[in-house]
């Protein structure tokens, strides 16, 4: 008799079906650990910005640790109004009790801000929390990574031509091995204002910008990126302006020309020019990116991992905007548990471009933060294959940081 594929199966040792069984019941959901949400802490810490700590404890005893800033004030009492909806879970069924307080929060905010940033260290604990139970980095539950590795650039206030210090400081940035840096020149105490309400730069406030642009541009090597924030503080004139002179910099982009809330106008700059536009630090959720992609309004988008609502939620809009050919360089200022709790998401999203850095004059307590210790190298973040996010804070270190009168992970927040 010829031998059929269905005879060969059945024939073999370990025949398919018996196979299927053993890997069903290994991974069946009663094979699963069983784990309860039993509290909800939280602290807070002072590093380039506020920080807002999130430890979600279970009846296993692993936990897991999630980070925001920024729009963090009011945190606290927004975390402990989650406790109800988290209590006594699963916290393996992170969207499902994400969705839940989020639809809870429709009538108090949820749509963005506060609200969405303290949903936001809930959810990145409870990533961190999964990634334990399970044994599993969490770039392998956010669909696996497809680089080893996260291109990091660094944020330097090196930029003013009149400081002797500032091209060695550029240098010493090369030297760590970064590829791109980023320079702020919007500047509230410019002498060249003639108003201090008004935001419409007039020829020596440009000037003075593009000079700063010249200088640390002229101070690099060639194939060092260059990005340029402006803050969202000017007026859509300027912006264009400003846009349009830097475009013999060939910039890796000009950030935040005019707020980003009015889509219509950043999209009207970004018409009007050759250099790239980068905007999203302060929108949230996917709702807060869908207008600005469907109008093609900017050339990168720079969702901040640490508001936007997550995680998962990060690589949700990072997918949006790949359905557009753009790429994400999300905006990042947090601890080193918030930027490796980014990292994840960024190796794990085709079209991720570079995260944002903001440590280089606080290396002390950065490199102190977590028992890892130091976790970029010659400019880069590599993805650590332990559980969770992969880094654990060091209490000692960054209690030297903690807001005065604030709560340290003790019960009952
Ligand atoms: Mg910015």
């Amino acid at each position: 008799m010829p031998q059929s594929r269905r005879n060969f199966l059945r024939a073999a040792p370990l025949a398919l079906p018996a196979l299927a069984a053993a890997l069903q019941a290994q991974s069946s959901p009663y094979r699963r650990p069983k784990l309860k949400i039993t509290d909800v802490r939280t602290a807070q810490v002072m590093g380039h910005g506020y920080q807002l700590h999130v430890r979600i404890y279970t009846d296993q005893g692993i936990f897991g640790h999630g980070e925001a800033t920024d729009s963090v004030l009011g945190g606290v009492p927004l975390v402990r109004s989650f406790r109800n909806a988290l209590i006594g879970r699963d916290p393996l069924n992170v969207e499902a009790l994400w969705e839940r307080i989020r639809l809870n929060g429709v009538f108090a905010g949820a749509q963005g801000g506060q609200y969405v940033t303290a949903l936001t260290a809930v959810e990145i604990a409870l990533w961190d929390l999964a990634g334990k139970a399970l044994g599993l980095p969490v770039y392998q539950l956010l669909g696996g990574k497809v680089r080893d590795r996260v291109r990091v650039y660094c944020d330097s206030a090196n930029h003013h031509p009149d400081d002797p210090l500032a091209p060695q400081k550029l240098k010493e940035i090369e030297t760590m091995g970064f590829t791109a840096l980023k320079i702020d020149i919007d500047e509230a105490g410019d002498p060249n204002r003639f108003d201090r309400v008004n935001w419409t730069a007039n020829n020596a406030e440009i000037d003075r910008m593009v000079k700063e642009v010249a200088f640390v541009r002229g101070a690099l090597d060639k194939r060092m990126d260059l990005a340029v924030d402006m803050h969202g503080r000017y007026d859509a004139t300027t912006g264009k302006r400003v846009a349009i002179e830097l475009e013999p910099f060939k910039l890796l982009w000009l950030e935040e020309p005019v707020p980003a809330e009015n889509i219509d106008a950043m999209r009207d700059i970004r018409q009007s020019t050759k250099t790239p536009i980068c905007c999203g630090e302060n929108l949230y959720l996917r709702h807060g990116f869908r207008e600005l992609l469907e109008k093609r309004a900017a050339d990168i988008i720079m969702p901040d991992i640490q508001k936007c609502g997550g995680l998962l939620e990060a690589r949700k809009i990072a997918d949006m905007a790949h359905t557009y050919y753009v790429p994400v360089a999300p905006h990042c200022v947090v601890s080193p548990i918030g930027t490796m709790a980014s990292a994840h998401v960024c190796a794990a999203i085709p079209n991720f471009l570079a995260l944002e850095w903001h440590w280089v004059s606080r290396l002390s307590l950065w490199k102190s933060f977590v028992k890892e210790g130091e976790i970029i190298e010659k400019g880069f973040i590599t993805l650590p294959d332990r559980a969770g996010i992969g880094v654990e804070m060091d209490e000692a270190a960054a209690r030297k940081a903690q807001v005065a009168n604030t709560p340290w992970f003790e019960a009952g927040l």
